[in-house]
């Protein structure tokens, strides 16, 4: 049984209140709050078990690697992975697409070498495929949505042609909430010789992932979308892959021997971690997915399943709102628009003074803006904490913006 009062109570900033009213959280899209046991940890990373990883030999030292090392196999069990060491730890899914673009697709890409992306990507998996575009020549091939907001697997399978190099999509819609069945992309791309990055960092969020069932090459998570700290994430590369690839940023840890003439490099995944990584969110990260695991994925994702639907019943319910993006397989991320003159930063104004966050803009998602010919959506994003009743303060808020610009 889903206690979600339960969980609730394990997310302090969840009963605070904004503008004198109880806080709404609905922007989990864009970030999701912590529970106070990834809270404490961090805390308790700082205050007891802080030092550098890796290269010291004292305790803290020790200490705060095995920590952190053992993340990397937390991550593993999360997205099912074959081994620990096809897991790269990073800041984030941002960080990870700019890994394979420049260690692994820049060196082999050549002018006319084509990348298939559905026009619902978010910018992070856009704009470093621009980079190749810009630089090299590559050309980028969109598939787009239909009218419902889904995405047909059979296009991006069609869009392929001898010159394609690399499918790059996202397994949930951080706009629609549309979920794309990678997995059938993954089989078709196969049969072509093609391989895929998924972009997981929404997708992860809201239902149980098995990169080997998938079957993909790349799988990007970010995790401060999964309920632990910003500037930590991971990105599953298949062995082949990461075999494949260059290093995209040099500095220490990626290294075993420097001298001035040579440099050898740290056996994968170290080989793509330059640096002092982000010891302490890592750290918070593997406790946020201890905590998603014991809730259980399954769990998140029924619950989800069922304010999905009585949020999209709700919001179909007002026929002055525009809602983007009804397909069947969804998340639970709205977009919308209300008719009339109101800007999406007006009604999410509205929205905030009744205590309801939401964000407003282009979600970082021009090229799906464009496809649908508007410039800015309101978006309610639900997590694992969220209930019906807040869904229907969203109606009341969205009612009350709706009597004020009508
Ligand atoms: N991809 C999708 C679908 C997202 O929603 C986001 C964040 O909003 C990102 C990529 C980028 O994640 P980050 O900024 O954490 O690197």
């Amino acid at each position: 049984m889903y206690d979600v009062a339960k969980i609730r109570a394990d997310f302090p900033i969840l009963s605070r209140e904004v503008n004198g009213k109880p806080l709404t959280y609905l922007d989990n899209g864009a970030s999701a709050q912590k529970p106070s046991v990834v809270i404490d940890a961090v805390n308790r990373a700082y205050a007891e078990e802080y030092s550098n990883v890796h290269r010291g030999l004292h305790y803290l030292s020790n200490l705060a690697t095995e920590k952190y090392e053992s993340v990397r196999g937390k991550i593993a069990r999360f997205l099912n992975a074959p081994h620990e060491d096809t897991i790269v730890l990073n800041s984030g899914t941002t960080e990870g697409i700019n890994l394979v673009s420049y260690g692994w697709a820049a060196p082999r890409f050549e002018a006319g070498d084509e990348i298939i992306l559905s026009v619902m990507e978010h910018h992070a998996n856009i704009v470093p495929w621009h980079f190749l575009r810009e630089r090299q020549g590559v050309v980028l091939k969109w598939v787009d949505t239909a009218p419902d907001g889904s995405l047909d697997p059979q296009a991006v399978i069609d869009a392929i042609t001898p010159k394609t190099k690399l499918i790059a999509i996202t397994q949930c819609s951080n706009v629609l909430g549309t979920i794309v069945d990678v997995k059938s992309i993954c089989t078709g791309a196969r049969d072509k010789g093609v391989p895929v990055l998924v972009d997981g960092s929404q997708g992860a969020v809201h239902m149980p992932v098995d990169v080997q069932d998938i079957d993909c090459d790349f799988y990007a998570i970010t995790g401060h979308k999964l309920y632990g700290p910003s500037g930590s994430g991971a990105i599953y590369i298949r062995p082949e892959r990461m075999a494949e690839m260059r290093p995209f940023m040099g500095g220490g840890d990626m290294i075993k021997d420097v001298s001035k003439d040579t440099v050898t490099y740290n056996e994968p995944p170290m080989k793509f971690e330059a640096g002092t990584p982000g010891i302490v969110q890592t750290i918070g990260l593997g406790v946020a997915l201890d905590y998603m695991m014991n809730v259980g994925m399954e769990n998140i994702a029924a619950h989800e399943a069922d304010l999905r639907s009585y949020a999209q019943q709700r919001l179909t319910g007002l026929n002055w709102i525009n809602l983007q993006g009804t397909a069947a397989g969804k998340a639970a991320i709205f977009s919308f628009t209300l008719d009339g003159a109101a800007h999406a930063h007006d009604i999410s104004t509205i929205l905030d003074k009744k205590g309801v966050a939401v964000r407003a803009g282009h979600h970082c998602a021009g090229p799906l803006m464009e496809h649908l010919g508007v410039t800015a959506t309101c978006r309610a994003s639900f997590g694992m904490y969220n209930t019906k009743a807040e869904v229907d303060t969203l109606i009341d808020a969205l009612e009350l913006a709706h009597e004020l610009f009508a």
